[in-house]
Formats: structure tokens, sequence, C-alpha cells
């Protein structure tokens, strides 16, 4: 801790998007020593906090008081001369409508060191995220930002309608929702017109953003009809009507839909990122964990004889990352695999022992222990050398398929699933999802003992293969969709057909 005192950082967290917070922000958050964060901050925003960093929530709360003002004010000024790095951290940009300029006169007056970090504002990229440019050559040379947060029936009311109306471009409202039949009527009666586009973007930049359109005259009877909440911003004037050519984020094929994703947290997020970027709300649920073993007696000795197997079967990219990392500790690496006839179980298990410098000699189309045996038949085991080396909990199909053809079996366990116990919020989340992801038997098994009554009532199933559907029938879930390739690609493709044909039928 500084002598000196410490830095107060006024952080703009940007509207939501987590991808939208600067390289500044994310570098002053991870090393903060207190964070006093807006309750509108993107998700995942404090992820990167020091596990030892005070994080106090100072928003507003529905239900709850907020935090008045000069109690922020005073708390940054006070953790700042006890020496430590403080973050305020508030959505969009800290001095657009954020009271950032009021809580940085608060630190120059009490002569505590500051910084401010602009963020990208709601007002810009709400409008960018439902295809609005706020200026454009054609349309509108000059944009104003607007608080329509203050009642307009106030005496006093810093805002003059007719200036507004009389605007000569976009017309940005930051605005409580409820206040938008006010605001439209005020700025028609000042003289604006009533046929001038209007839209109105909820929750902007984040996956379940709304956009409603209507001319400015029927703008709030639009909104109150589709049932939009805060937060929203309202644009208004002809730019509004280019959102309907260049909307972007909306046309995702899994905007606005509830995936949850029960993997082991490890594996996630790769499946995680890719239903992201196809527009899904992704709920990390993972049902299952990951415990290596391959401290194992059986995997050290099979991993110091890895070079004299004839054949090596793997049937996970968990199975293949754990291996090299036993055969790593045991100072190998490929090449002792050189002798050997490698078959992995299918294409993600393929994949990850490309990573590791090896072309599989034997993968078979469809993912399942049946399919690799086949595909095996043509190889010679007989009185020779083999490794299978997989989950301790794995099915016997495989082992006792090349037992029967004579092989000199090995099978090694290279880790467990264990179950996960998700805690009442991620089961809460779950609730409202539009579909349930299923990798594994063992992930459809914990994540029914898991989440018991509170099984999400509307979410359709997407199985990754029969043997996973089994289960599932088994653990009192209807299987909606199967994948007909079973592999994370396979399942993707499912789910987006589903999402299709169900749009399609609308
Ligand atoms: N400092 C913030 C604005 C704070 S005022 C910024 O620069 O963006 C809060 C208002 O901003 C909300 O009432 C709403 O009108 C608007 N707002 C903030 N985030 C938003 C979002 N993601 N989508 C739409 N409007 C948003």
């Amino acid at each position: 801790m500084s002598a000196r005192g410490g830095v107060v950082y006024l952080v703009g967290a940007g509207p939501g998007d987590p991808g939208l917070l600067t390289a500044r922000a994310l570098e002053l958050i991870e090393s903060a020593d207190v964070i006093l964060h807006d309750r509108l901050i993107p998700a995942g925003a404090l992820d990167a906090a020091r596990s030892d960093a005070e994080l106090v929530d100072v928003g507003k709360r529905p239900g709850a008081a907020a935090r008045a003002q000069r109690e922020i004010e005073e708390l940054m000024v006070e953790r700042a001369r006890a020496g430590r790095s403080v973050v305020r951290l508030k959505g969009g940009d800290p001095f657009v409508f954020g009271r950032g300029g009021e809580e940085a006169e608060a630190l120059a007056a009490a002569e505590v060191p500051f910084e401010v970090v602009p963020g990208v504002t709601a007002g810009v990229a709400a409008p960018a995220y439902a295809g609005i440019p706020v200026t454009h050559r054609d349309d509108a040379s000059a944009v104003a930002f607007v608080t329509g947060h203050e009642d307009p029936e106030k005496p006093g009311s810093a805002l003059d309608w007719e200036a507004l109306a009389a605007f000569p471009g976009t017309l940005v409202m930051y605005m409580g929702v409820r206040r938008l039949g006010e605001i439209a009527d005020r700025l028609v009666a000042a003289g604006r017109d009533p046929e001038q586009p209007a839209t109105v973007v909820e929750r902007g930049t984040m996956s379940g953003q709304r956009t409603v359109s209507a001319p400015l005259g029927e703008i709030a009877s639009a909104a109150d009809a589709a049932g939009l909440r805060p937060p929203a911003i309202a644009v208004i004037g002809p730019v509004a009507a280019r959102g309907a050519a260049l909307s972007w984020l909306e046309r995702r094929p899994l905007h606005g839909r509830r995936v949850v994703v029960t993997r082991a947290r490890a594996q996630a997020s790769g499946l995680a990122r890719t239903l992201a970027s196809l527009g899904a709300e992704v709920i990390e649920l993972p049902a299952i964990r990951i415990a290596p073993r391959i401290d194992s007696d059986g995997v050290r000795r099979a991993v110091d004889d890895v070079h004299s197997y004839a054949l090596v079967c793997l049937t996970s990219p968990n199975g293949v990352r754990l291996l090299f990392e036993a055969m790593a500790a045991a100072g190998r690496d490929a090449r002792a695999l050189a002798n050997a006839t490698v078959a992995a179980i299918g294409p993600g298990t393929a994949r990850a022992l490309r990573e590791h410098g090896v072309i599989a000699d034997v993968v078979p189309e469809r993912s399942v222990a049946e399919a690799l045996v086949e595909a095996l038949a043509d190889i010679e085991v007989e009185g020779r050398p083999v490794l299978v080396a997989r989950a301790a909990e794995a099915r016997d199909v495989l082992p006792d398929a090349l037992r029967e053809r004579g092989a000199e079996l090995d099978v090694v366990a290279l880790y467990e699933t264990i179950a996960e116990r998700p805690g009442k919020d991620e089961i809460d989340a779950a609730r409202g999802a539009d579909y349930l992801t299923f990798t594994s038997s063992s992930t459809v098994r914990n994540f029914v003992a898991a989440v018991g009554d509170s099984l999400p009532p509307d979410a359709r199933v997407v199985s990754i293969g029969p043997v996973t559907s089994a289960a599932a029938r088994e653990a009192g879930l209807a299987v909606h969709v199967e994948a007909e390739r079973h592999d994370i690609e396979g399942l993707l493709d499912a789910l987006l057909a589903d999402v299709a044909s169900a749009v399609s039928e609308r």
C-alpha cells in the first residue's frame, strides 16, 4: 500500500456487451484494491478482479434504496486516502449522464488524484447494435444526447422542448421507459414531426436486445404493446428507419434464445462461445467436473510403456489432453506413439490429437464405441499390446470387443467425471431456458439429480447422440433433438435446424 495515497479511476464499463469493456478498463479491474460498481455493468465484468479485492455494489436495486451519491463519494475518498487503488465502475461512459462529473468534482475537492476512463456510451452503442448510425451523410449531421430521466412536469425542467423539437439532427434519449409517452408528446407538441421515424432499443448490446420501431407519434404505444422494460434508449430522427435494413444482432440465428450448457466448465467455453456468437444467451450450468487421475499406478505403467503399444485408442478430447499431460510428466512426447496405430472415437478427439502433433489413423464416422469397434475390424490386434485410455465410468463395449479378438489389453482411466453441484442462482437462471444441451450421459444424470424439481418447464432437450438420449429418457426427460453427428458441431447443427424449423412453422 502506497504511503502517497491511492488513485481513483472513474471507469466506463460500456453498455452491457462484455466485449465493449475497454482494454484500459480491464487492466484497472484486474489490479484494483477496491471496486465500487453500479448494478448495470456487463456480465462477468468483475471476473478479472483480484480475489482479495473489495467489491462493493453501490447501484440502485429495485426495491432497495440506492446508496446516496454523497455516500459513494465519501467511500471513494476514504478508500483512496487509505492508500488503496479504487475503481469506480459505471455503466456506459462515466461522464455521460452517469454523475461521473460530480464524482470527479468531489475527488478534486478532496485533493484525491483521479483518472477518467471513457466507456462506450449506450447512446451510440445501442443504436449501433440495432443497425442505426446516429449520424448519416444523408440523414443527420448532428446528434443530441438527451436525458429523459427528468420529470418533464418538474418546474424548471432542464429540457428546452422547443429547442429539442427544432434540433436539426438525431435525438438520442436516455430515459426511463415510462417517460417515453410524455417525451414523444412534448416533442410533437413543440413541433417535431409525428411521422418521423423512432426506435426504442431495450437492453442494447446484450443478448436479450429488443427493438421497437414506429413513427414518433405512435412509438410510446408500440413500446407499451411490446412490453419494453428498462434499460432502454430512444432514437428519434430519419436515421431510425435505417435499422430495418442494417439490423444485425437481432438477425443472428439464436438471438433471444436461452441455451443451457451442462458440460464441465473446462470444456464448456468453446461451445458457449460458439452459441454466443450465434446470438444465444448462454447459461452455464456445469453438471460435471473432470477429475484427472493421471497419478494412478495404472496410468504410470501405461505411460512408461507407451512406445510399445501396437494400438492406442482414445475416446474423448479430455482423454487426449490428459494422456499427453501424463506423458509430458514422464518426459515423453508424441514420438512415443510413432509405432502405434492411433484410433480416435470421433472428430473432436482426432482434433485434440492433431493439436498434439498426432494424426489419428482410425476415426469412425459416428462417435460411438460401437462404430469404433467396427472401424478397428481391419487392425491386427491378436496377441498384440493395446491401450484404451478413457474415463473411469466409460462403457465396456470397446474393451470387450478388443479382448474378444485376443488383444493384450490395458485399460486405464485417465479421469473421472464428478457431479458438480450448481448453485441456486444458476438453477434459477436455467428455469427460463429454451434449450438444454447434453453432451454425455453423465451430464444428463447429474443435471437431473442437481436440479430436481426445478427442471426448466419449456426447454427443448438437445442430445449429442443415442447413448446420451437413452440416459436422458431414463432420467425422465423427453429428447426433442438428437444430433446426427455425435460431436459438438453436430449438436450445434441440430440445435440450429430445430430453431429454424420452429421459426418457419410460425
Ligand atoms: N453513463 C451511461 C448512461 C447512464 S443513464 C452511458 O453512458 O451509457 C442510464 C440510462 O442509459 C438508462 O436509463 C438507459 O436509458 C440508458 N442505457 C444504459 N444502458 C443501456 C442499454 N444497454 N441499452 C439501452 N439503454 C441503456
